[in-house]
């Protein structure tokens, strides 16, 4: 009996070969230079308080007769003073702005002042 003994051979499969996939990604990094985070306090503006007047003094309805209320946010000219001047929120912009046109229907305050 032949008894055959499959010796197989070892294969040399070196299986060790691992490619790199990752990319290189250790490029030089383009992050420009944060300019030094200092507390930019710069105080030499002096800025108005960004409060709501009519909140802080509890004013719901603005009242459109006071005209040196409303003067306080209408320029010379005549226009309405943004919201970003003088501070007040959106909710007593708009009803300034209605008492301002109020006013100025019943000529208390001029729409423009003419050249
Ligand atoms: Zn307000």
């Amino acid at each position: 009996m032949a008894d055959e003994t499959h010796a197989k051979a070892p294969e040399s499969g070196a299986s060790g070969s691992q490619q790199a996939a990752s990319g290189p990604g250790a490029g030089p990094r383009a992050g420009g230079p944060r300019p030094g985070g200092g507390p930019g306090g710069r105080g030499k503006f002096f800025r108005r308080k960004k409060v709501c007047k009519f909140c802080t003094e509890k004013i719901d309805a603005i009242p459109y007769r006071d005209v040196r209320l409303l003067q306080q946010f209408v320029a010379e000219r005549g226009k309405i003073v943004p919201r970003r001047l003088t501070g007040v929120c959106t909710t007593h912009q708009r009803r300034l702005t209605r008492a301002i046109k109020q006013a100025r229907n019943i000529a208390l305050l001029p729409f423009a002042t003419r050249h």
